[in-house]
């Protein structure tokens, strides 16, 4: 993830953190607007035949046709050898996240994983949704159920007073209760300006630790499952994709959440 001083800001700055003005939340969902619609649009296209590809196109579309960017394309993380070449995260069975999208063409009962962004008038917005094309295994609904329900959870806890660790602790909480892995060392950050941002949101974690919340705090908060049980996981030869060491199929879920007064506010609802 990376790190920055946030010298630009018109918010306040906590620490690392940036509190967004409510007329800042008001542009984040903007920008949320147009990852909700990329993402609708590519699931809604995404079939037995399809390939990866051809989704990646779909979402860009989408942006172009929103005046919005990406920040996805040519984004180079410490960790990444290359620039991401997508505007689209498309990881299919045991691939949990940041997979490439390439010509493979998607297979009947295929559990696919997108992960979307969009930067508008400044501000970014990320969200990711799991499913299944053609005849799903049971297995794989329920496990796509419990990402979702997850992070249900996790948005339940992001709340002014908790703490991120409250949030790390719900999410941890229903993948570990319905006999889930979670991979250790990815999981969701505060957003802004920048696609990523301070603090880090562990999908597990102990509650009542960690940064308070507050009102004007924005979280990209996104549990990943691995269905096998076990946590363990690699890069593939690609430097990006990440895929389960056991095999199994992963599943990941993604919203972008403002803390408000008022409660959470989801900013890339669709
Ligand atoms: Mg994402
Ligand atoms: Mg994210």
């Amino acid at each position: 993830m990376d790190r920055y001083i946030n010298w630009a800001s018109s918010g306040i700055v906590i620490g690392m953190v940036e509190l967004k003005t409510d007329a800042s939340m008001d542009a984040m969902y903007e920008a949320g607007q147009v990852v909700g619609r990329g993402l609708t649009a590519a699931r809604k296209a995404a079939d037995v035949g399809v390939s990866l590809l051809e989704l990646n196109e779909v979402a860009h579309e989408v942006l172009r046709g929103a005046g919005a960017s990406s920040p996805f394309l040519g984004y180079r993380p410490a960790f990444a050898p290359t620039p991401f070449p997508a505007v689209l995260c498309a990881s299919v069975n045991d691939a949990i996240v940041h997979g490439i999208p390439t010509s493979y063409r998607l297979r009947d009962g295929d559990l696919v994983s997108l992960d979307f962004g969009a930067e508008l008038g400044g501000w970014a917005g990320d969200s990711a949704i799991s499913f299944v094309v053609g005849e799903p295994r049971a297995a794989d609904l329920r496990l796509v159920e419990t990402a979702e329900r997850a992070l249900a959870a996790g948005i339940g806890a992001a709340v002014v007073g908790n703490r991120i660790g409250d949030i790390a602790h719900a999410i941890g909480t229903v993948c570990r209760a319905a006999g889930y892995g979670i991979p250790d060392g990815f999981g969701g950050h505060g957003i802004g300006r920048h696609m990523h941002e301070d603090p880090g949101v562990p999908n597990e974690g102990r509650p009542g630790r960690g940064m308070r919340l507050r009102h004007g705090m924005v979280l990209a908060i996104e549990p990943m499952l691995i269905g096998g049980g076990t946590d363990g996981y690699h890069e593939a030869p690609d430097g990006w994709t990440l895929r389960t060491n056991d095999g199994s199929r992963a599943a990941h879920a993604e919203h972008t959440v403002a803390i408000t007064d008022a409660g959470p506010r989801i900013l890339t609802e669709r």
